[in-house]
């Protein structure tokens, strides 16, 4: 029997990393692996973690809670938002699992609309990503073998899939910046192959955490 509900590891400082869909691939709905991932990524960035364990063949906990018709459902969303959001982020990292995007790894901001210093930033964020990802896939080193991973950054990259436009918890960052808190959000889907590889191969989640932690120092400047 799984685990269903929140797992929560709290931290300090402002950094969160969240899984809301993690669970078993099989289902056609979770994001297999992510909520491991994103458990290595926290504590390689000493950030709070908020995942939710196989709700999402429940719920999807990343709704708007308004929407969502059963109370106790309606719960679920709003807890792993309060959780997010108490007290309030300064970045938060959403990891996720795709199968269709046009990019193996895909990052978006969530919303189009960025200022000069916000692009400035992502595009040295999105620079260092690259950076990462040549150094683990150097020709002949122990990734070689894996297909290297393509990268698109929304709003940078406009080929990027899946954009967390109506993402409810991006649409809540977007609205606290337009408040004039300086808060941050990137959402992050990886491809099912990187993953979930094959047991027996090279540890890829762990070049996963340092590709995706990479950029961070210089995502949060003054840090
Ligand atoms: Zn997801």
């Amino acid at each position: 029997m799984y685990f269903t509900g929140l797992q929560i590891k709290k931290r300090p400082g402002r950094i969160i990393v969240a899984a809301p869909h993690d669970g078993d691939d099989a289902d056609g709905l979770s994001d297999g692996n992510s909520g491991l991932i994103a458990a290595r990524l926290a504590e390689r960035l000493g950030a709070s973690l908020v995942l939710a364990r196989n709700l999402r063949r429940l719920v999807d906990v990343n709704k708007d809670p308004e929407n969502v018709a059963d109370p106790r459902l309606a719960a679920w969303c709003r807890r792993y938002q309060e959780r997010i959001f108490r007290p309030l982020p300064l970045l938060v990292l959403e990891i996720h699992g795709h199968v269709s995007g046009h990019f193996d790894l895909e990052i978006s901001t969530g919303y189009r609309g960025i200022d000069a210093a916000y692009r400035e930033r992502l595009e040295l964020y999105r620079r260092d990503l690259r950076q990462a990802i040549d150094h683990f896939w150097l020709p002949c080193g122990p990734l070689g073998e894996i297909k290297k991973p393509t990268l698109g950054v929304f709003p940078l990259d406009a080929d990027v899939k899946l954009k967390a436009t109506r993402t409810y918890t991006f649409q809540l960052l977007r609205a606290l910046r337009l408040l004039g808190y300086p808060c941050y959000g990137l959402h992050v889907e990886i491809h099912r192959y990187l993953r979930l590889p094959p047991p027996g191969g090279p540890d890829l989640h762990a070049a996963l955490v340092e590709i995706l932690a990479a950029g961070i120092k210089r995502f949060l400047p003054g840090r």
